[in-house]
């Protein structure tokens, strides 16, 4: 890839403390200043002491502590005044990954750190039904999400919420890819059934094999029958990993059909729980205005209400402490551990599925014998008997020391 970056940047540990500590002065202060309306206040100090030695040099827990709340979206008009400090950092994360990851032009998106890549999802899901609804009175009932089998759950969580039904495309057993007849008839059974508008998935990365969508192969069939429709990257896993790539990554928003994205911080980037990332292009957000929100400074335009501003720091400092250089590196690393193990499972010829560029690894149930699978904390596809797939995800702590004794307990029972 080719790591030209205006937003992120390696910084020292002294540059990422001191911009912390000022975007802290910049919210209000909860021990020193006046501040009579909110219910909300620091954490509670018998609990949680500010000062306590440790939090000195630790920008993301000094951050935790002062709990700034982000409810909201700061990258849309005004925004609750008393967090504008740490509000800052959020914008600087966001234009990180939309822009400079994400090639979408500098002003031209919206977003927020969501709870999780569900919510970001949903948000995804809500912001589109709204869409079709205002733009052309479409029923619910017309309206589709359309995804591979492999899609997140996240999904058809959203379609239940949001009274939508879900089209499920088949995908092959080997590939994990859906193929263009099957697209087009699933897209075409369900015109026939009524079905006007779309919300295509396009997965960058799914949970269980780490495959890929074709967005072209997507938005081509959609196109092919003239129907409006939005798209929508569920990157929640996949997203710090398959733009790192050797070759150009082709998913961004340089493609013009895609509309938004999802990419978790809390899976590849080891931040805290609770930190996921929703981004559209501008002019998308305003279809979820709750207007009745009126005791909030600014618009609600997110699902979730409040939340921790602390989130948000800690992905602008995972960020800044790696660079997109360590980062591109550290991703390099876990690939080759990846092609590792691969080329032992080649050796010893047992089927698996690996995208390439991904680093996960899943290997078909009946060449893992089910104690092993146990032994190493495997995950299978389905806890029931059907169970087809168990999958190796090669995070910063799988070493090829561990695959290596994986590798050969495999090889002893394969023998046996
Ligand atoms: C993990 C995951 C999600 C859901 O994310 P949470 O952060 O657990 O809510 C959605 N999509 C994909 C592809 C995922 O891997």
């Amino acid at each position: 890839m080719k790591i030209e970056m205006k937003f992120w940047k390696k910084l020292s540990p002294e540059q990422r403390l001191s911009r912390v500590q000022e975007a802290i002065k910049g919210n209000v202060n909860f021990f020193n200043d006046a501040s009579l309306g909110y219910p909300a206040s620091r954490l509670d100090d018998k609990v949680f002491p500010i000062e306590a030695p440790f939090l000195k040099d630790a920008p993301v827990l000094s951050t935790f502590v002062t709990n700034p709340n982000h409810i909201g979206c700061h990258t849309f008009g005004s925004s609750e005044s008393a967090f504008k400090g740490t509000q800052d950092i959020e914008r600087d994360v966001l234009n990180m990954i939309a822009v400079d990851l994400f090639k979408v032009e500098e002003g031209a998106f919206d977003g927020y750190i969501s709870p999780g890549g569900t919510e970001a999802n949903i948000q995804a899901l809500w912001i589109y039904r709204n869409e079709f609804q205002k733009k052309y009175g479409a029923k619910n009932e017309e309206i589709a999400i359309l995804a591979s089998e492999d899609t997140h759950y996240s999904i058809p969580k959203g379609a239940n919420l949001l009274t939508l039904d879900w089209v499920k495309v088949p995908v092959e057993m080997e590939t994990r890819q859906m193929s263009e007849e099957s697209l087009k008839k699933v897209v075409g059974d369900a015109v026939a059934a009524g079905k006007k508008y779309f919300i295509a998935i396009s997965n960058m990365g799914t949970t269980m094999f780490g495959s890929v969508d074709d967005p072209v192969q997507i938005t081509s069939v959609l196109k092919s029958f003239d129907l409006p429709f939005r798209l929508h990257i569920d990157g929640a896993y996949g997203g710090f990993v398959y733009p790192f790539s050797e070759n150009e990554s082709q998913i961004n928003f340089q493609n013009p059909e895609i509309s938004s994205i999802t990419i978790d911080a809390h899976k590849m980037l080891q931040a805290p729980y609770g930190t996921g990332i929703f981004i559209c292009k501008k002019g998308l957000m305003e279809n979820v205005l709750t207007t009745e929100a009126q005791y909030v400074e600014g618009m609600d335009l997110t699902l979730c209400g409040s939340r921790s501003g602390a989130n948000a720091v800690a992905v602008w400092v995972i960020l800044t402490t790696y660079g997109p250089h360590k980062w591109f590196e550290k991703i390099s690393i876990l690939k080759m551990r990846t092609n590792w193990l691969c080329k032992r499972l080649d050796e010893m010829g047992i089927p698996y599925f690996r995208e390439p560029e991904m680093n996960i690894v899943t290997i078909r149930s009946q060449a893992v014998p089910k104690e092993l699978a146990k032994k190493f904390s495997l995950v299978p596809e389905s806890h029931t008997s059907e169970n087809e797939w168990y999958k190796i995800v090669l995070m910063e702590h799988v070493e090829v020391e561990h695959l290596k004794d994986f590798i050969q307990e495999l090889k002893d029972w394969n023998k046996s």
